[in-house]
């Protein structure tokens, strides 16, 4: 969502420090180049300072305040499919049609899957989820594992819209 971003500036072709000391007592001015190291939200000229503050500029942006909420609900509706409910009992509940619960629900897991990638490398293969894998007891560990990192996402947005 947002990373850190480190620019560093490149010594121009034959740039050496050592060359340009001077060795009589006249002050020479020098040239360096230094390293910046910011928090990017991804708006063009914006350098934050904390992590904490660029993903509150990111959770402020219209279009990523809905998030949250979207997550929570994809998340509960997980928690539905894996107690067996139906998912007309789902849909219903959650005001869409039923094809839309599936695909909301492999639209998260699916994030997850990719933070988790992105992170040590998933343990398991990306999947599209289908309804009966949600009780299937071989599919529990993978499951908790990727509903884990949503839960996570989850603390970290919540913090941050508080
Ligand atoms: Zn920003």
């Amino acid at each position: 969502m947002y990373k850190m971003w480190t620019l560093t500036e490149v010594r121009p072709e034959g740039f050496n420090r050592g060359q340009n000391v001077s060795t009589d007592l006249e002050p020479t001015l020098a040239e360096d180049w230094i390293k910046i190291q910011y928090w990017e939200c991804n708006v063009l000229g914006h350098r934050h300072k904390t992590s904490r503050a660029a993903a509150a500029c990111i959770v402020k942006r219209k279009g990523e305040s809905g998030e949250l909420k979207k997550l929570t609900r994809n998340l509960s509706m997980m928690r539905c499919l894996r107690k067996g409910n139906s998912i007309t009992s789902i849909s219903k509940q959650h005001h869409c049609s039923d094809p839309n619960v599936i695909k909301a629900v492999n639209s998260s897991l699916n994030k997850a899957w990719n933070i988790s990638q992105k992170n040590n490398g998933a343990p398991y293969d990306n999947r599209t989820w289908k309804i009966p894998d949600f009780t299937n007891p071989t599919r529990e560990n993978e499951l908790c594992f990727l509903i884990g990192i949503l839960e996570e996402v989850e603390i970290k947005l919540k913090e941050l819209t508080k």
